[in-house]
């Protein structure tokens, strides 16, 4: 049973960032609800009010430009951004990955910013975003701040965000001529989260040498875990199957995957480098494309 609480509906940011910073901790932002209203009804969260900053048309946008990147408001859906044909054009990573995030129903009132402030380790947008090299802006009452998306995370369900801050926007570099990234979860139902997740971006210079990595990995910590051993081991290397494979195995040691009914830590560290082996070849193709 979900505990009584206020609802509030600003109808601009500036009006729920007063509420917030009135309300302190008795309050809690609520955008889809996709999240939040499951652990309300368990019990696992009561509040005295509830901000409601989903209809908030300054934070629903999508922005693209090929100096500035990409910019994506806290309240757009994943719907939207699974749709836009500027993502899919520039970051399809990024698209397809939503196309499979829940179901249809999630994916049209659920919201990035609703996402990624959960915080849940086995979320799929964590793991391609930070793969991307993508910054969060947050704000609160004192101002906005901005910060790599890495550091936004810091533990299981636990972000950077200080009372009375939201996040505001979600910020994605352009990605550079001759990279290529891909991402996949590992699960049992097609758009359920993952039992683990890996994504992987490569960046190959003239040469078909490797100028940038990044492999991050999803639902194998308590936040997603970007693996700078393999990092170090592709930087300046050709396509090397073996390399890969050490990898694959690189990836399948450095996490702390938990145990629990739906897969071993033993089976997560498995698959995790069965992915993460994957999908640096399926990056290093497209770079290469
Ligand atoms: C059946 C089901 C299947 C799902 N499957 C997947 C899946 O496969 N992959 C996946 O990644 N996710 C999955 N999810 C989770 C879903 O993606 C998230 O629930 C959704 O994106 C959260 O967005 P929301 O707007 O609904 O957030 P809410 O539920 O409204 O809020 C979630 C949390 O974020 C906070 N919050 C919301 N917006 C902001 C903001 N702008 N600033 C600060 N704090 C904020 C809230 O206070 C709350 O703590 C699934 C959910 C369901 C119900």
């Amino acid at each position: 049973m979900i505990h009584d609480f206020t609802y509030l509906k600003p109808s601009s940011l500036q009006e729920a960032l007063s509420m917030l910073a009135e309300h302190k901790d008795e309050c809690k932002v609520i955008c889809g609800g996709q999240s939040l209203l499951i652990i309300m009804r368990q019990g696992l969260l009561v509040t005295d009010y509830l901000v409601d900053i989903k209809h908030i048309k300054e934070l629903d946008y999508i922005q693209f430009d090929a100096k500035a990147g990409l910019k994506i408001g806290a309240t757009t859906t994943h719907h939207i951004i699974e749709t836009s044909d500027v993502i899919k054009k520039n970051y399809p990573v990024l698209a397809a990955m939503e196309n499979k995030l829940a179901s249809i129903q999630v994916r049209n009132w659920g919201t990035i910013g609703g996402n990624l402030a959960h915080a849940d380790p086995a979320g799929d947008p964590g793991p391609v975003l930070v793969a991307l090299n993508a910054n969060i802006k947050v704000g609160g009452a004192q101002g906005d701040r901005t910060m790599a998306l890495e550091d936004f995370f810091v533990d299981f369900f636990e972000t950077a965000l200080e009372e009375g801050e939201i996040v505001l926007e979600v910020q994605v570099p352009t990605p550079e001529a001759k990279t290529g990234a891909a991402y996949q979860k590992f699960n049992l139902l097609e758009s359920d989260q993952g039992m683990v997740a890996a994504a992987a971006a490569v960046t190959l210079n003239g040469g078909g040498t490797c100028k940038d990595v990044r492999v991050v990995l999803g639902n194998a910590g308590s936040k997603p875990i970007r693996v700078k051993k393999i990092e170090e081991l592709l930087t300046g290397k050709g396509y090397n199957e073996g390399l890969f494979a050490e990898a694959g195995t690189i990836a399948s040691e450095d996490c702390e995957p938990v145990s629990d009914i739906h897969a071993s830590e033993e089976h997560r560290r498995h698959l995790l480098g069965v992915l993460t082996k994957r999908m640096l070849k399926q990056a290093w193709e497209q770079a290469k494309g």
